[in-house]
Parts: structure tokens; C-alpha cells; sequence
């Protein structure tokens, strides 16, 4: 970046700094990833400068000789991996993609059903500060309060009850996998279009670690930046009988010009997650999970549902009397970066709740195996069980630091 250096200087340097950030903490936001050399590569090309309202074949600007194979790779390429019958790789990011879902099927003061937000739903599932919970009439569904996990009896009797028409299925916080066959009978029990929102485990689908939701859902959303390990955006995926509806809801109904070197990232991301190397990466995320999650249960932490079977888990920080952002805060001055977050039935307030989430689709792009999650478990419980102890965190984040130089994170590979 030897241009910017010299023209901006300023964002140089915090970009810089953002790269050894990256390289040099464990980062367990569940959300997160690292993209290969080859997605920034394309996230960084002339495709930004091109526009392209439309679609591949029928598009209302000349010049669309490459940009329409880019699209046209793009959707193929996600076909194959998901097995879906209509792709849109248009949507800017995930919550743009859920509303196109939204204006495709649905007139303002119609009924969806999601999961509720201090639940693991997302805010695009009918939170009231959401668009979603504004412009529609937005029922939710809660988690087992002895189990934390979703009780489908209760999900179908609140269905049968408000006769929703989309019911969707998904989270941002729910460290289990999803029984998108029950969905699908209580969708139809009810009359309901069957979304699924797999924002956070599409790369865990691509690489056969997780239930495709595809012969069941009539529409699925799902960014590309988690998970998947692709660039900042999304695709809508559905049925070919929603094709035009889905496709008018995007563009016009929503967006104007797509943002083609996006489109690009994702046909490369969509490559990477056809390849034998990320099923093996897919699993490796489970596993890894898996082996932090039996690391902290030994050490009296309390997951929510008893422990995961897919990327992440949640953590009640209630039993070891420290609240969610001071252990969040005394984790990321350990070079450990994971975000507060709400647990089922929470007693305390979102801004200071009583959870952490953690996720380990970063910590697995750069290598990191069982060995590795077992050494950060332990991490993590001596800096929670001491969390105003800045000796210890210093000493931490010198030996994570170590220990990542063992593990180039992908893109950062030649920082020095
Ligand atoms: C992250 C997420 C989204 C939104 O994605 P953005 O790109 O942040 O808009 C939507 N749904 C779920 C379930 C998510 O986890």
C-alpha cells in the first residue's frame, strides 16, 4: 500500500495498526474471520469503479462485458456449493439481504415470526428498535428456560397462534444446530414461508459441518464475511418459483447499483469454500469449539445449552460473579477479543449483560488446532477468575502474542 502511504498517511498508519491488531490477538468474535490475500485482492479492484444496475444480461449501463461473467461465476459458483435453485449475490450486507426477503413477500402490519432478540435472534428478525419490528406486526419465539435450547412444540404452538407469514429460522447466538425439517412442518402446519437465516453457519453448510437448510427453506439469506471467510456483503438464495420476486426486491425494490468488486470477493470466497481444504476447515471449527468449550466446562464455566455443536457458545458469566464487559474488557487486554452479549432469561440490562460469546471461525483460518483452544480456555479462566489483575493480562498478552506468531493469520502472512 505504498500509494496510500504517501497520499494518507493517516489512514495508512490505522490501517497498519488495525493489520497487527489482527495479527496479533486471538480474536474469538463469533461474527469474524480472516479473507484470503486472493478475496482482498479482488475486494480491492477496479470492479468498484464499474456500475451496474441490473442484472447479468439486463442491465441499464453499457460496458457490462466482464462485470456480467463476474456475476454470472458468482451465482453458478453458489449454486453449486449450496445446492440452491436462485441466487442473488446483489444484497450490500446481511440486514439489507433479510429486508429484500421482507418486500419480496410481505405489505407493512403483516406477521413474521423469529427468534427473539435477548434470545439470539438477530435485530432483523423483528426487533422493535428494527425496521423489521416497525413496519411489521414481529412475533417472537424464546428459548427453553431450564435448557436454553429451542423447544420446536412451543415454536409451532406460537406459530399455529399468530399464523406468521414468514417464519424464520436463525441466530447470531445460539451454539446448536437447527432441525430445519421441524421448521419446515410447522411452516406448513401454519401457512408460512420458511426463511432461514444462516448468516452465521453458511460456512459451516458449504463444508458439510452443519444440516443444509436447502431442501426445506422456500428462501435463505446468509452474509458472506462470517462463516463463509468471504468479503463484506450477502446473497439471498431461494426456490425458482421466488426468483422474480426476490430479484425485484433487490434491485429495484431496494438497491441501486451492486458493488461488483464485492461480487468478485464473493465468487473467490465461493471457490475457496467449494475446495476439499474447507471441508476440512469446517470441521476443524467444530472441532475447535468443541475442545474450548470441554476446556471451560472443567473449569465450572456455565455454557448455555451445556456446550455447542457448531462455531460458537455462549457463556453465563453468572457463577463466577463477574459481569459480561468486565470480563470482555479484561479479555481484550489479555489479547483476547470476543464481545459481552445477553444469555436466555438475562437479569441483567443488554448494555452490561451477564454473557460472552465466543466463536472459533478466525482462530481455525489461521491454524489454530484442539492443542491451541485448550491453551486459550485456560487463558481465559485465569483472566475472568481475576479480572482486575493487569499484571496477569499483560503477561497473557505477551504469550498470546507468541503463540500467534506460530500461526500466520491468512492475508497477514508477510507482515512483518
Ligand atoms: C450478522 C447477521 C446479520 C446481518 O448482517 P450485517 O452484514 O451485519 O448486516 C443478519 N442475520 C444474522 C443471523 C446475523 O448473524
Amino acid at each position: 500500500m505504498h500509494t496510500l502511504q504517501q497520499q494518507d498517511p493517516d489512514i495508512f498508519n490505522l490501517i497498519q495498526q488495525e493489520e497487527f491488531r489482527q495479527k496479533d490477538k486471538i480474536r474469538l468474535i463469533a461474527s469474524e474471520n480472516y479473507v484470503s490475500k486472493a478475496v482482498m485482492e479482488a475486494t480491492g479492484s477496479v470492479l468498484t469503479n464499474k456500475y451496474s444496475e441490473g442484472y447479468p444480461g439486463k442491465r441499464y449501463y453499457e460496458g457490462q462485458q466482464f462485470i456480467d461473467q463476474v456475476e454470472s461465476l458468482a451465482i453458478q459458483r453458489a449454486k453449486d456449493v449450496f445446492g440452491a435453485e436462485h441466487v442473488n449475490v446483489q444484497p450490500y450486507s446481511g440486514s439489507p439481504a433479510n429486508l429484500a426477503v421482507y418486500l419480496a413477500f410481505l405489505s407493512p402490519g403483516d406477521t413474521i415470526l423469529g427468534m427473539a432478540l435477548p434470545h439470539g435472534g438477530h435485530l432483523t428478525h423483528g426487533a422493535k428498535v428494527s425496521i423489521s419490528g416497525k413496519y411489521f406486526n414481529a412475533e417472537s419465539y424464546s428459548l427453553d428456560e431450564e435448557t436454553g435450547l429451542l423447544n420446536y412444540e412451543a415454536i409451532r404452538e406460537k406459530a399455529l397462534a399468530c399464523k406468521p407469514k414468514i417464519l424464520i429460522a436463525g441466530h447470531s447466538a445460539y451454539p446448536r444446530q437447527l432441525d430445519f425439517a421441524t421448521f419446515r412442518e410447522i411452516a406448513d402446519a401454519c401457512g408460512a414461508i420458511l426463511f432461514v437465516d444462516m448468516a452465521h453457519f453458511s460456512g459451516l453448510v458449504a463444508g458439510g459441518a452443519h444440516p443444509s437448510p436447502f431442501p426445506y427453506a422456500d428462501v435463505v439469506t446468509t452474509t458472506t464475511h462470517k462463516s463463509l471467510r468471504g468479503p463484506r456483503g450477502a446473497m439471498v438464495m431461494c426456490k425458482a418459483e421466488y426468483a422474480a420476486a426476490i430479484d425485484k426486491a433487490v434491485f429495484p425494490g431496494l438497491q441501486g447499483g451492486p458493488h461488483n468488486n464485492t461480487t468478485a470477493a464473493i465468487a473467490v470466497a465461493l471457490k475457496e469454500a467449494s475446495t476439499d481444504a474447507f471441508k476440512e476447515y469446517a470441521a476443524q471449527v467444530v472441532k475447535n469449539a468443541q475442545a474450548l468449550a470441554t476446556t471451560l466446562l472443567d473449569k465450572g464455566f456455565n455454557l448455555v445449552t451445556g456446550g455447542t455443536d457448531n462455531h460458537l457458545m455462549l457463556i453465563d458469566l453468572t457463577n463466577k460473579e463477574v459481569t459480561g464487559k468486565i470480563a470482555a474488557k479484561a479479555l481484550d487486554a489479555a489479547g483476547i477479543v470476543l464481545n459481552y452479549n445477553a444469555v436466555p432469561y438475562d437479569k441483567r440490562k443488554p448494555f452490561d449483560p451477564s454473557g460472552i460469546r465466543l466463536g472459533a471461525c478466525a482462530v481455525t483460518s489461521r491454524g489454530f488446532k484442539e492443542e491451541q483452544m485448550v491453551q486459550l480456555g485456560l487463558w481465559i479462566d485465569a483472566i475472568v477468575s481475576a479480572p482486575a489483575n493487569t499484571a496477569l493480562q499483560e503477561e497473557i498478552a505477551a504469550a498470546v502474542k507468541a503463540l500467534c506468531a506460530k500461526f500466520p493469520a491468512p492475508g497477514l502472512e508477510d507482515l512483518a
